[in-house]
């Protein structure tokens, strides 16, 4: 027999400033949401609280959607969830591309079967809705357009009602990335025509990692229904889901819902419905202000143009021949902060500054000003 390993005991984290692409700082009262008394998963009381997020949800994406609530699973199972269930073999799909989780849209595309026609837009560029019309106008026949709201490798939004009005025209479905946006910019499911749209606890959620929020219109699920082949993930299959989160009293095992996340989740949707969307979008758009106006101070220059940027996350050029892992890795060691690094194409040439959820307040960007000012100097 092996020994247990002596030296290792109870893990303490340090404590963190999380200014990066997510997760972000999480408020101590979810955590503390989060320590209540594990309960069944099909105990009333959780299961009223499995009705509340809904509504909650519902609230936060603006949707009467049925079909909300949260996978359980990180934003990418959110996004595969979708994927799996919408596009069946064959189905031509209209992909955006203008950051790194545009191109695991497309990959998520091939790999169910579908037939992609990509729509490319440089990194730091919102999606151009004039090369989404000529896509639909070259192919009449794609069922879905897939685009991200809110490109978190670059900075950029996209203007979601635009393009959902596209796909509409030509009789297409709406499928949304709004992992970065949802609780930091406007997503408005219900008054765009998004059809699908997944999302992710740890970002503007101030949530901990792990839930994907999902919702899906009546025309999204007439097309699951209609499929002429199964859904190839049991575990994401929507039709078996549905017997779990979709049925109002008599509910049905599927798999153990995360019960403890979803306190968490539960108690982060009622901190935004306390605050309010409209008050809590003006935040995160202040903050931003706030930091733009001490990054532009110290000569830094933002990647994205004004008019596509995203608040809830900054990205900037590095200066010329600084060391960029030298200088985070001094960020999280002096001053305790988290920003994040370039990814794919950007790797080593900007750094990514989120202001998302709990994350966007003053304190934080003072900080954040403070710590760069010295890394920098
Ligand atoms: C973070 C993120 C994801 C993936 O979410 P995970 O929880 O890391 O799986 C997907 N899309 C966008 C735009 C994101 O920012």
């Amino acid at each position: 027999m092996t020994q247990p390993a002596p030296a290792i005991s109870s893990f303490h984290p340090p404590r963190r400033i999380l200014m990066g692409p997510g997760p972000s700082d999480v408020p101590q009262r979810i955590l503390d949401a989060m320590a209540r008394p594990t309960i069944g998963h099909l105990d009333p009381a959780f299961q009223d609280m499995m009705e509340q997020i809904k509504t909650l949800l519902r609230y936060a994406f603006q949707t009467e959607n049925q079909l909300t609530f949260p996978v359980s699973g990180p934003g990418s199972v959110g996004m595969e969830t979708c994927f799996v269930n919408l596009v069946e073999p064959g189905d031509k799909v209209i992909v955006c591309t203008n950051g790194v989780f545009g191109g695991r849209m497309l990959e998520n595309v091939k790999r169910v079967g579908g037939v992609p026609v990509l729509v490319e837009d440089a990194w730091g560029r919102a999606v151009d809705a004039n090369k989404v019309e000529a896509a639909f106008q070259a192919n009449p026949d794609a069922k879905i357009l897939a685009f991200v709201h809110a490109e978190t490798s670059t900075g950029a939004q996209s203007d979601a009602a635009a393009l959902a009005a596209i796909a509409r025209k030509y009789g297409a479905l709406t499928l949304m990335d709004c992992v970065t946006s949802l609780g930091g910019t406007p997503v408005l499911l219900d008054q765009w025509g998004i059809d699908a749209a997944y999302s992710g606890s740890q970002k503007c959620l101030s949530c901990t990692p792990g839930l994907s929020p999902v919702s899906f219109s009546e025309a999204a699920i007439a097309k699951v229904r209609a499929r002429k082949t199964p859904v190839q993930s049991w575990f994401m299959d929507l039709n078996l889901v549905l017997g779990y989160w979709g049925g109002e009293g008599k509910r049905t095992y599927h798999h153990t819902a995360p019960i403890n996340p979803l306190y968490g989740l539960h108690e982060a949707l009622v901190i935004l419905a306390e605050e309010g969307l409209d008050n809590a979008w003006a935040r995160h758009r202040a903050m931003h202000e706030m930091l733009k106006t001490g990054l532009e101070g110290m000569g830094l220059a933002f990647v994205v143009a004004e008019n596509e940027r995203l608040p809830q996350l900054n990205s900037v050029a590095l200066p010329a021949g600084l060391d960029d892992a030298a200088a985070r890795a001094r960020l999280l060691n002096e001053f305790d902060l988290e920003i994040g690094a370039g990814l794919g194409a950007l790797s080593g040439k900007i750094w990514r500054i989120g202001l998302m959820g709990a994350s966007a307040r003053r304190e934080n960007v003072e900080t954040c000003l403070k710590a760069l000012g010295a890394v920098l100097a």
